[in-house]
């Protein structure tokens, strides 16, 4: 006999949102911080994952970049994190946003390939040991130009590399938008080469649905990371619906990065009523304080969903996921089976 909330924390999972700096473990970003002399955002350690907003919390962000000097450091964080996923929530496979422009600016920078390689290096000795599959997908920092944004896709189009599927975003731009027509050259470019496409949209308190219009309409995606607002405008809510848009949510930040209060009333609630595919993420694991496991065990309960959208929810990670067709199938039967061995230990 297991409880509800045990039975949420065993069940397999995906994880298709989540930025690979964030699954640094805090005493990982201490140890690494004091080797380079890198000053963290506070000094006082208990206020260290105390953000205000999603303004304030891309503050910490940005600097824990600072922290992943050398292609070991980026691979052991790699590894790790998913050593923890493993335990925290049963994670079965990840997508990783990877932010090779930050690495350019530290000063013995990066380059891209270096980076790449490290991620992939790190994630691959995961996967041998944790058996969790993963994909990589590179990270346009809105912060940067268009231009900067076009230039690091010709990067990834040079240097292909069977795990890099995609491309995406973080940050914000420098007025602290999401902005998305702005890399609208970036996203063409990917799209003709053949890159899979996501966008950051919906999520700012000054995002609107005509954001998430823009992501698909213009950009071409066809996954969304957070898309909150969808639900706000009933035209932008059926072009989602129509083209089978999928969600990448993460219920823990909005708590934070939205200002919102995890309920029945929550958007992403609203999506699972009206029939989208959504998946459940942490974005940022380390400095929300979440993991995995617990974005289900106390995110979906919060929003009054249960076991059966629990379920749904895992599978729907598997559909939006951007690995190939033979992955999506033997993690289905996978996530199948282990759903009966856990209905049976629930209903014992
Ligand atoms: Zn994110």
């Amino acid at each position: 006999m297991i409880s509800l909330a045990d039975y949420l924390q065993l069940l397999p999972k995906t994880e298709l949102h989540c930025h690979l700096t964030s699954t640094m473990r805090a005493r990982t970003l201490h140890e690494l911080a004091g080797r380079y002399g890198v000053p963290l955002w506070t000094d006082d350690v208990e206020k260290l994952f105390d953000f205000d907003d999603l303004v304030d919390f891309l503050r910490g962000w940005r600097v824990a970049h600072e922290v992943l000097r050398t292609p070991d450091d980026i691979a052991r964080v790699a590894w790790e994190g998913v050593e923890d996923a493993v335990r925290e929530g049963n994670l079965r496979y990840r997508e990783y946003y990877i932010n090779p422009q930050y690495f350019a600016h530290h000063a013995s920078p990066l380059s891209y390939v270096e980076v790449i390689d490290a991620v992939i290096a790190g994630l691959s000795r995961a996967e041998r040991d944790f058996g969790v599959g993963f994909r990589v997908v590179v990270a346009i920092n809105r912060r940067e130009s268009a231009e900067a944004a076009v230039e690091l896709v010709r990067e990834v189009i040079a240097n292909p590399r069977p795990e890099v599927v995609g491309i995406g975003q973080d940050d914000l731009t420098p007025e602290n938008t999401e902005d998305p027509l702005r890399f609208a050259d970036a996203y063409a470019l990917a799209g003709a080469h053949g890159l899979r496409r996501t966008a950051h949209v919906g999520e700012t308190p000054t995002a609107s649905p005509e954001n998430v219009r823009a992501a698909i309409e213009v950009l071409g995606c066809d996954r969304i990371d957070h898309g909150y607002r969808v639900v706000d405008d009933p035209s932008v809510l059926a072009l989602a619906q129509e083209r089978r848009i999928g969600f990448a949510t993460t219920p823990w930040s909005t708590t934070i990065c939205s200002g919102w209060t995890l309920d029945e009333g929550h958007r992403i609630r609203t999506m699972v009523d009206a029939g989208l595919p959504v998946s459940v993420s942490t974005d940022d694991a380390l400095f929300f304080r979440t993991d995995l496991g617990r974005e289900y065990r106390e995110g979906l309960t919060a929003l009054g969903l249960g076991i059966e959208d629990a379920q749904r929810i895992a599978l729907a990670g598997i559909d939006m996921a951007f690995c190939d067709e033979d992955d999506k199938q033997r993690l289905r039967a996978d996530f199948r089976a282990a759903f009966l061995a856990l209905d049976a230990l629930l209903a014992r």
